[in-house]
């Protein structure tokens, strides 16, 4: 087996007494950690998971996730990682697209699986324990390559249906392998990770590289900012994986002033750009940030922005990986900005059941990312924002993450939006849709007065909203899509 479905058995070989996975105050080692799963391996095969088969699993960051992962990677199966925030008619889209057979599940979700009828539920807990005790503690004889699909994971379904990336175990390997050569991962790190296994940047960049290492895994369900500083300081802490809002939270504790970080060596951040303010914030503490930039279908590390750039790169996502590529297809002559494609051993083969959406993602072998990104002459990556939610306005590119930067800045504008809505002269106009800070009072015409001269006069929003509060996915990304049904008719 040379998937990742093996790797329980390369730590058990080698550091069979570390610590793998600390969850909820119970201590699980590589041998214990490769015991448990080949058993489970042979519980899956008994319930008649095959090579190529797909197991699903719905719970929160819990070691039967873990657990589940590298059993169906050992059986060649393909895991289907479900995302506890979907609703459950979501829920049951993804299980009916994979086709998953098997549906393992913490008791959370009891209720859900058992209303299911296709997936066979393998509800974690004791029966199934009790099931694991009668199994062979050997992972089974299957051999698996590089090229096996190991899991279908689903993107975020920021800008429409979530789609199923399948990935490789080599796609998961390399991106690993990108991560350990361009992170700071250390042999035996302490790994804090209380953002959803479900996402692409906690499994695939945050848990797989430390597990590869020999490292520890300390899995919270929830995120609490008050407990992350009581586990920094009880576990010490090495590494800390979360999305820019989470170490904003952290360091407005009270606390965060004389807790004791330091055990902390990295912070790693991803999905956005870390504001200028957090990272100096942290740097007063003694800590730096790594920034990644990626998505679901390229596994999914594409750039990577060391903490010694943080300040001197500001709003960057950093340099490509060792082993991928990118070029950018730039518009009207610009090769500096446009649409950024990606090639790699780390990008995906596919959508799942999605043959026109995958002709229409790559070009030529390169993975079409859908975002706009600039590059610098030192070769520095910025996002500038997505393809889909470019306006052209008079022929002018508009991107509206630009407007919203210089909007946050407003100290009346708690949220905001900006869409292109239909207009007769211009083809579109930027509109924005603003939700004011808690106590704030502004009119439309003082926000959009503030903009004046801070950005060119047609990418100023030709009618600016109000509203209570915007839409945003579990993390944390403007859904526009919504926001521009319902805010989006010409006026
Ligand atoms: P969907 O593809 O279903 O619409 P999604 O693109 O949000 O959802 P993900 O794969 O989770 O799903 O997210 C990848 C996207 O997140 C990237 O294409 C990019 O737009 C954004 N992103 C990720 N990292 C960064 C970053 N460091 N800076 C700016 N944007 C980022
Ligand atoms: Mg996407």
């Amino acid at each position: 087996n040379h998937g990742v479905g093996s790797w329980t058995a390369r730590r058990a070989r080698r550091t069979p007494h570390r610590l793998a996975v600390i969850h909820d105050g119970v201590r699980i080692t590589y041998a214990e950690l490769h015991d448990r799963t080949a058993r489970l391996a042979h519980h899956l095969r008994h319930l008649g998971v095959r090579p190529g088969d797909r197991v699903a699993f719905l719970g929160p960051n819990h070691p039967s996730f873990l657990e589940t992962f590298f059993a169906a990677g050992q059986l060649g199966a393909v895991f289907v990682p479900l995302n506890t925030r979907l609703a459950e008619p979501e829920l049951r889209f993804c299980l009916a697209d994979s086709g998953a057979s098997v549906l393992v599940h913490t008791p959370d979700f009891e209720h859900f699986a058992r209303s299911c009828t296709v997936p066979r539920p393998v509800a974690v807990g004791s029966g199934l324990d009790k099931d694991l005790a009668a199994c062979t503690p050997v992972s089974p004889d299957v051999p698996v390559t590089h090229a096996d699909t190991a899991i279908i994971m689903y993107t975020s379904g920021t800008t429409g249906r979530p789609k199923g990336a399948v990935l490789s175990h080599g796609n998961l390997i390399w991106n690993s392998l990108n991560t350990l050569v361009d992170g700071e991962f250390a042999d035996g790190d302490v790994t804090l990770l209380s953002a959803p296994l479900f996402h692409t940047a906690a499994l695939n960049m945050t848990c797989l590289p430390t597990l590869l290492k020999g490292g520890t895994l300390v899995l919270e369900e929830t995120f609490s900012p008050a407990r992350t500083l009581d586990l920094v300081e009880r576990l010490l802490v090495t590494v800390m994986f979360g999305v820019p809002t989470m170490f904003q939270q952290i360091s407005a504790q009270p606390r965060f002033a004389d807790a004791d970080l330091s055990s902390l060596r990295i912070l790693l951040c991803g999905g956005a750009p870390v504001p200028q303010a957090l990272i100096r914030t942290y740097q007063q503490r003694g800590l730096g940030f790594i920034q990644g930039y990626g998505m679901t279908e390229t596994s999914p590390g594409v750039c990577l922005l060391d903490a010694e750039h943080a300040l001197d790169k500001p709003g960057s996502a950093g340099l490509p990986h060792f082993f991928s590529d990118i070029r950018i297809v730039g518009h009207d002559g610009d090769a500096s900005r446009g649409e950024l494609l990606v090639e790699g051993p780390n990008v995906m083969s596919g959508y799942w059941n999605l043959p026109e959406e995958t002709a229409a993602a790559f070009d030529d072998g390169w993975f079409r990312s859908g975002d706009v990104a600039h590059v610098d002459e030192d070769g520095y990556v910025t996002i500038v924002d997505r393809t889909k939610d470019m306006i052209i306005s008079g022929g002018e590119n508009i991107y509206p993450a630009e407007i919203e930067n210089v909007l946050y800045e407003h100290p009346a504008v708690g949220d905001c939006a900006v869409i292109g809505v239909r207009d007769e002269k211009w083809g579109e106009v930027p509109r924005a849709v603003v939700v004011l800070a808690p106590g704030a009072v502004a009119s439309a015409e003082d926000i959009l007065a503030s903009l004046d001269g801070r950005l060119a006069r047609y990418k100023i929003p030709k009618s600016l909203v109000f509203t209570d509060a915007l839409p945003r996915s579990g993390a944390g990304k403007l859904l526009k899509p919504h926001i521009r049904d319902n805010f989006g008719t010409p006026s």
